[in-house]
């Protein structure tokens, strides 16, 4: 069995044991200064990779400047090239960039143009020494992909095997691959059977862990640790990023916890034994609330997503103090949710933002929570940018979607009822959308 190893930048991805933390700025690329200073910011918290959009001919002209000042500086963090829809734009950044990401789902129209272009692709990249990865998303997935074999795990697993071979047709190994979805049981699933084939074929590629659009605060940091967590304990993957539709510098303290927590895996070990022998109760003693969460979520999550448990029970302190029943019973409503064993609220899906992103995601997305957190059993969406967010929120029953300055698209499912409403009226519009919904009985097109 061969285990490859991809170097990106000064970083090495795919060594047995060692989970590298990235992160992806939110700034737009254009705004050179500010992405240079986020950059700085992520650099110093520890980020070992920074990713940044690059929508188009204009941001790989910026991503250059971008990194010419951070080496300036003597900051050598990899910089990455996140680019959808065009495969031009993919063959200069990656002239750029230390990898470039691109999205099977959308990189060209034709399968043969891709193939095509592709194969470029990877000849530039051999030639400036840029890896790729090949991101492949659940709620992205191309249409010839998912009429064959469904909007599926197994369907993510194919179009990742797919894109391999033509990076092996085109002698070139310097891959990465990503099967991101909300869903942490299709999220798991669908790395798990590219793990299982790649071990079948003897080829082991470096894996990118994320579980996508996992929203904000406790849910977002508990829904990443589940999916990140399953499989970290089975030692598949190489590196993660933790998704948060937050600031990006507070992904880097979570990402930091859980990659390290599965290098010291006695504990995680010890709990599995607790479990096989039947104890639910566990204890913790931690300095801080993340840190009690995350523990307990790459402790306990892996065996619940795979109905090792049903149910457990919790003593915990935190910097000294016992944890209230209250925040205990919260926790394990997140936990249990997380795990897709118990709903006992909506389910959000929630983008981080990026440069796409034209308005204050985090604010509207705690403001829909506030007014839709009696909607059990819904997914509701809120998605920053009309480009991407509609085609990624998979999984959603109704979706607010930023599509421009001050306008916002209401979905229902993958249909636009409303769209270009004023922003001040947008969370109204998707509550009445909802209510009438009920009232006249249109089921939610993909509830639960
Ligand atoms: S959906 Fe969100 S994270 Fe994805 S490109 Fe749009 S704004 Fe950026």
């Amino acid at each position: 069995m061969k285990k490859l190893i991809v170097n990106v930048g000064n970083v090495t991805i795919g060594q047995g044991g060692i989970v590298v933390v990235q992160t992806m700025c939110n700034t737009p690329t254009t705004d050179i200064e500010a992405s240079f200073r986020q950059c700085v910011e992520l650099s110093n918290a520890g980020a070992q990779i920074i990713r940044l959009t690059t929508q188009g001919l204009k941001e790989v002209s910026a991503l250059k400047v971008i990194k010419e000042k951070l080496r300036a500086q003597g900051i050598l963090t990899p910089l990455v090239a996140d680019v959808h829809f065009s495969y031009e734009v993919a063959h200069e950044a990656a002239k750029i960039a230390d990898k470039v990401r691109i999205n099977p789902g959308n990189f060209a129209k034709e399968h043969d143009v891709a193939v095509r272009e592709f194969a470029r692709l990877t000849d530039i990249c051999k030639e400036h020494s840029t890896a790729v990865r090949i991101g492949v998303n659940h709620g992205s997935l191309g249409n010839r992909i998912v009429e064959k074999y469904g909007n599926t795990p197994s369907g993510m697993k194919e179009a990742a095997m797919e894109w391999i071979k033509m990076a092996e047709d085109n002698n070139f190994d310097q891959i990465i691959i990503s099967l991101k979805a909300s869903n942490t049981i299709v999220m798991t699933e669908a790395y798990s059977l590219l793990y299982d084939e790649m071990l079948k074929n003897g080829v082991i590629y470096p894996l990118h862990l994320g579980v996508t659009e996992a929203g904000n605060g406790d849910e977002g940091r508990i829904k990443s640790a589940v999916g990140l967590s399953a499989l970290l304990s089975k030692g598949i993957g190489d590196t993660i990023r933790v998704s948060l539709t937050e600031s990006p510098l507070n992904e880097i303290p979570a990402a930091d916890f859980i990659a390290k927590f599965f290098k010291k895996s006695d504990r995680y070990i010890a709990v599995s034994e607790k479990i096989k022998n039947g104890d639910l109760n566990f204890q913790y003693n931690t300095a801080t609330w993340d840190d009690f969460i995350l523990e307990a979520t790459c402790e306990i999550g892996p065996h619940l997503l795979e109905k090792r448990l049903d149910d457990f029970s919790i003593d915990a302190l935190v910097a000294g103090q016992a944890v209230s029943a209250k925040l205990v019973d919260n926790f394990k409503d997140n936990l249990m949710q997380a795990a897709r064993r118990r709903f006992s609220k909506p389910e959000f899906i929630a983008c981080p933002g990026c440069g796409r992103t034209l308005f204050n995601l985090e604010s509207v997305f705690n403001e829909v929570k506030r007014r839709t957190a009696h909607l059990k059993g819904y997914n509701i969406a809120v998605m920053g940018c009309i480009v991407n967010g509609p085609g990624e929120m998979a999984d959603a029953d109704y979706g607010y979607v930023g599509e421009g300055r001050g306008k916002v698209s209401i979905y229902r499912g993958k249909t636009p009822v409303f769209r270009s409403v004023p922003e001040s009226d947008a969370i109204d519009i998707l509550l009445e959308l909802i209510e009438s919904d009920a009232h006249n009985r249109v089921s939610p097109p993909q509830n639960g």
